[in-house]
């Protein structure tokens, strides 16, 4: 908006870049590119700092967002496919859920943990992919050499035997860790989820 240009004293050239509303300082010496470049990165920084920035809807945003938490919602459900025959954990970021931080067993239980809480039941959800605990033999051994020297990871004897130890020990494992799977979603309110769609979203914070 209102830029300041910072010299040594007794020279005309810029050093700093200043915005003019809250003084902030910014460097063109941080950029890995040309002088005038990186002049140019500075100058437009100090532009940028106070200056309100708008998303392509009209609502004001803060940074770092490059859009409003609305319309970052539309195009993350534009880009996912909508599933139906899913059967399985779900998360949900608008409900505590049945197990908690969004996550249920699956979309009845879901609908179900939102009665409970009262919280309006979510337009979708997030079906989820598994990660089960498992231990690598090849991370533990790297892990156990860094501290070695250079030629330690092929001097390890036992390998094999460890091996066959921990595919012992990762076929007992039933520990499971759930993560939502923004590339698929699930519609629970048709009516709800085609008006976020068309941009007249829910209410965000
Ligand atoms: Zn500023
Ligand atoms: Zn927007």
């Amino acid at each position: 908006m209102n830029i300041k240009e910072l010299t040594f004293k007794g020279s005309d050239q810029t050093v700093l870049y200043s915005c003019g509303t809250c003084g902030h300082l910014f460097s063109p010496r941080i950029y890995a590119c040309s002088d005038a470049d990186a002049h140019a990165a500075a100058r437009r920084a100090a532009d940028e700092c106070c200056t309100p920035k708008y998303c392509a809807c009209g609502k004001p945003i803060e940074a770092p967002w490059t859009a409003c938490g609305s319309c970052r919602e539309r195009l993350r459900l534009e880009k996912a496919t909508v599933i139906t025959d899913y059967n399985g954990p779900v998360e949900s970021d608008k409900t505590r859920g049945e197990w908690g931080e969004g996550y249920s067993s699956d979309v009845a239980a879901l609908i179900e943990s939102c009665a409970e809480y009262d919280d309006p039941v979510p337009a979708y959800c997030w079906p989820c992919t598994s990660v089960p605990l498992r231990l690598d033999l090849d991370r533990i051994l790297e892990r156990a050499c860094e501290e070695q020297h250079e030629d330690a990871l092929d001097q390890i004897e036992g390998a094999d035997e460890l091996q066959e130890a921990i595919d012992r020990f990762n076929a007992a494992q039933t520990c499971v860790t759930y993560y939502p799977d923004h590339s698929r979603v699930i519609v629970i309110d048709q009516d709800r989820f085609d008006n976020i769609l068309r941009g007249h979203g829910e209410s965000h914070g």
